[in-house]
């Protein structure tokens, strides 16, 4: 990938991962539960909705800032933008609407095929194999 492309993506991820780390400083600052708040039943149970909510988007956000950081040590070592299935470049039309990608399409779909696969049944898992799929 051009180098010139790949610092596009840098700064795309740096402006994410700050925007990120803004809002998980928030989250994790507003997540102590107030007692005096909870103060009949309807209260606590809201305010137990609202902390399972708040650790679901916190774990969500965890998991797209380990992708983006991910991302930005494939950009230092200069492989970002490249398969980790079969090794060629990504689609740049890819990145661009997911710029976490870590395959290809066509590894994409069949690495989606196998799931859907394995979820009905788990037959054929060798027939699926990544090594015999790049031979095809
Ligand atoms: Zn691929």
């Amino acid at each position: 990938m051009k180098q010139v492309i790949m610092m596009k993506f840098k700064k795309l991820f740096e402006e994410q991962k700050s925007g990120l780390l803004y809002s998980y400083k928030f989250i994790n600052e507003d997540f102590t539960l107030n007692k005096e708040d909870l103060s009949d039943e309807s209260d606590l149970t809201s305010a137990t909705l609202e902390q399972g909510m708040r650790m679901q988007l916190r774990s969500r956000e965890a998991l797209f800032l380990k992708k983006i950081d991910e991302a930005l040590i494939k950009i230092q070592s200069g492989t970002f933008g490249t398969c980790e299935c079969c090794e060629e470049d990504i689609e740049l039309s890819r990145l661009e609407v997911r710029p976490t990608a870590n395959l290809c399409i066509a590894c994409k779909e069949s690495e989606e095929i196998r799931e859907t696969r394995s979820a009905d049944g788990r037959k054929s898992k060798s027939m699926g194999s990544r090594s015999n799929l790049r031979i095809a």
